[in-house]
């Protein structure tokens, strides 16, 4: 077997799902289409680093072959590697003589590694690291008021203004799951940096890509016309605004409004679901029960209200005038060319 050799020219995506998570982010991985994941791996963008992925559901190889790659990131002999945690990471110290989550197991004692000690081999070396899905970013479903796991975020587990090898801050990209090409996009963003095409990938100030999470919601949501109208659903059977219905796009970070879920389409309000603010850090205590109308959707629909009628009054009378032809286009009569027509072949 001749011995390995790191590459320069490339780079390793080493994905642990072995977070507190349901493999939603694995996924939005695989339906990410702009650009894709078989773009980034077959190498069909020019100018980026080769990319290896070491993903426990996409990979073809299994067991100990699988996880070589992983014990050589942990002895710092793979070369640059990009760390991407999915799900949240548990409190061990409350698991008693067990463990909540682990991946692999150690050759050296034959006992499962926890996730937290991959976290701890891993991050210190990883050239860059990215939390992927709302549960690595801020803990999530699991992190829930009363869990038992002590689940929560990465940026929690590893500490405040923690950065990676080459001195980056975590790379948070919530979304419950993260919309796929907002994890793609990132990604060839932090490849791109990698080759040097462009500067460091510019996170705001909860260390979000800051160009994806500029919006919210509402802000992009195709129904936002129907908000300003006051033109509220009272069922799901409606194309009209879902705030009644209870929905908090006014007041989420989300791109999906505007950008679609796969492909430019899709979305939860283009679909007819409500936004329940599932990139948020409040998520999901701070949005339940998710099937109630918000206070602040409430009092805005209702302080609308007369507003929204005199527009949308007026607008109706608009739409009605600009309905019908100019005068000038409507001949009296058909006009000739002064040519007989000629008869069809008998
Ligand atoms: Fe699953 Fe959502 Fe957690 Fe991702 S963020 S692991 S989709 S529960
Ligand atoms: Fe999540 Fe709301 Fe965005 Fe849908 S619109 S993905 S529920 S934040």
């Amino acid at each position: 077997m001749s011995a390995f050799r790191p590459r320069d020219d490339e780079v390793h995506i080493l994905w642990l799902s072995a977070g507190l998570g349901c493999d939603g982010d694995s996924v939005s991985l695989t339906a990410a289409t702009q650009p894709s994941i078989e773009d980034l791996v077959l190498g069909s963008l020019p100018g980026l680093p080769r990319v290896r992925l070491h993903h426990p559901l996409l990979d073809f190889e299994v067991g100990d072959d699988f996880l070589r790659d992983w014990h050589r990131a942990a002895r710092g002999e793979l070369g640059a590697y990009i760390l991407v945690l999915e799900g949240s990471v548990p409190n061990e110290e409350l698991s008693g003589e067990g463990y909540w989550a682990a991946f692999g197991t150690d050759p050296a004692t034959g006992q499962p590694i926890r996730t937290c000690e991959w976290i701890d081999r891993l991050a210190p070396g990883a050239w860059a690291v990215l939390a992927a899905g709302t549960c690595a970013a801020y803990g999530g479903i699991h992190a829930m008021e009363g869990n038992p796991t002590g689940a929560m975020g990465l940026a929690d587990y590893l500490g405040d203004g923690w950065r990676s090898a080459s001195g980056m801050p975590i790379v948070n990209l919530p979304g419950c799951p993260v919309k796929p090409d907002n994890l793609t996009e990132t990604l060839l963003q932090l490849l791109m940096h990698r080759a040097g095409l462009v500067a460091e990938v510019p996170l705001d100030e909860m260390s979000r890509p800051r160009w994806l999470f500029n919006v919210t919601a509402r802000e992009g949501c195709g129904r936002a016309g129907h908000n300003e109208q006051t033109d509220f659903a009272a069922s799901y059977n409606s194309g009209a605004c879902l705030a009644k219905l209870g929905c908090w796009g006014p007041v989420v970070d989300c791109n999906v409004g505007r950008r679609g879920w796969m492909s430019g389409i899709g979305g939860c309000a283009a679909v007819g679901g409500i936004c329940i603010g599932c990139t948020m850090p409040g998520f999901p205590d701070r949005f339940m029960p998710f099937m109630d109308p918000p206070l602040n959707g409430r009092l805005t629909a209702d302080l609308l209200r007369p507003h929204g009628a005199a527009v949308r009054t007026l607008r109706m009378i608009t739409n009605a005038a600009l309905r019908i032809e100019p005068e000038w286009r409507r001949p009296t009569r058909r006009p000739t060319t002064g040519t007989t027509p000629v008869p069809p072949p008998s």
